[in-house]
């Protein structure tokens, strides 16, 4: 969970998780939609895959590995995550380079370039070595960690408070504010897209997304480029087909793109389900499906049209009524 997200973020939904998998036998045996639906609203999801199948093959294996080679093996662990595992769990003399440690090594030492360029990079994966102390392996690890993530945070960092402030470049120079060197801005790509809410009953058509990609394997609704494609493909679910609301575009941010997506609630008769017998669709209930595992935007929409539909359609949305 902290591969992407702070600590403060995570507590809530670690908590909830370890509640539910205290083990890694239980989370091994555990249905991916429940893990999914444990993780929704962290974001990320891949890293919720990952965890998933590396409990399988460690439950398969009955260990966990203690060697770098097999550790790295295991989905989502990389050479950074591998350190830290094997210091701090099997007190074994690896380093880290994680966000906090890159932070704290680029403004200790001075060193200009954003850190996720490959010659940045490999500098800091020597000086990380090379500090590596022969005792205490493991509160060394969670020191720097630490002191990335308490003193020398992004922002303002506590260089008064801080025990290396005496021999810390950036601070000696007043260069803080600029180390580590941001990453180059890119104007990030948009990519439209329209959802259908199709309402048959009381039941809402959703569809589990492929396991790769975006949002992989949780349930999303039915995703369209165009909005003649949408009501093209609802010509074909059902003879009786009424478009009841049409909802503002709004956007959804991932780390490399916009997702600016219109909603169209389309209301159906006698769907003919022919899509129905592949298992990736079904109709849900409106009223249970939070308990599915779905991004946090599918969720918003499908709460927001139950409210609508209790409060009677008011204002909030535009109705096209074609
Ligand atoms: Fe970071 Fe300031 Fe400490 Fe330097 S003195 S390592 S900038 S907190």
């Amino acid at each position: 969970m902290l591969q992407q997200t702070q600590v403060t973020t995570v507590k809530a939904y670690f908590v909830r998780f370890i509640t539910r998998f205290p083990t890694v036998q239980a989370l091994a045996d555990a249905p991916l939609d429940d893990v999914l639906e444990h993780w929704a609203g962290l974001g990320y999801y891949a890293r919720a895959r990952n965890l998933h199948k590396a409990a399988q093959l460690i439950a398969e294996q009955g260990t966990f590995p203690d060697v770098f080679d097999e550790i790295l093996k295991l989905p989502g662990v990389g050479r950074s995550t591998a350190g830290a595992i094997l210091s701090i769990a099997f007190k074994q003399r690896f380093a880290i380079l994680d966000g906090n440690v890159k932070r704290v090594l680029t403004r200790f030492y001075g060193i200009s370039g954003w850190p996720g360029q490959m010659r940045v990079e490999k500098e800091l994966w020597a000086l990380s070595e090379k500090l590596l102390p022969h005792e205490r392996i493991a509160e060394y690890t969670q020191a720097i960690m630490d002191l990335g993530a308490t003193l020398c945070v992004r922002r303002q960092p506590k260089c008064l408070a801080c025990p290396l402030n005496e021999h810390c470049v950036a601070y000696k120079n007043h260069r803080t504010h600029e180390l580590p060197t941001p990453k180059p801005k890119k104007i990030m790509p948009v990519k439209n897209v329209f959802f259908l809410l199709l309402i048959e009953s009381n039941n809402v058509l959703l569809y589990r997304r492929p396991p790769a990609g975006i949002w992989g394997g949780l349930w999303s609704l039915p995703e369209f480029s165009t909005k003649q494609a949408l009501l093209a493909w609802c010509g074909q679910q059902s003879e009786n087909i009424q478009v009841v609301l049409d909802y503002p575009v709004q956007r959804h941010t991932f780390s490399h793109y916009h997702l600016d997506y219109t909603v169209l609630k389309v209301v159906c008769q006698n769907p003919k389900n022919n899509v129905m017998e592949a298992d990736s669709w079904v109709w849900y209930k409106s009223s249970q499906v939070q308990a599915l595992g779905m991004p946090t935007p599918i969720k918003r929409i499908l709460q927001r049209s139950t409210e609508v539909i209790e409060n009677g359609e008011n204002g909030q949305v535009s109705k096209t009524g074609n």
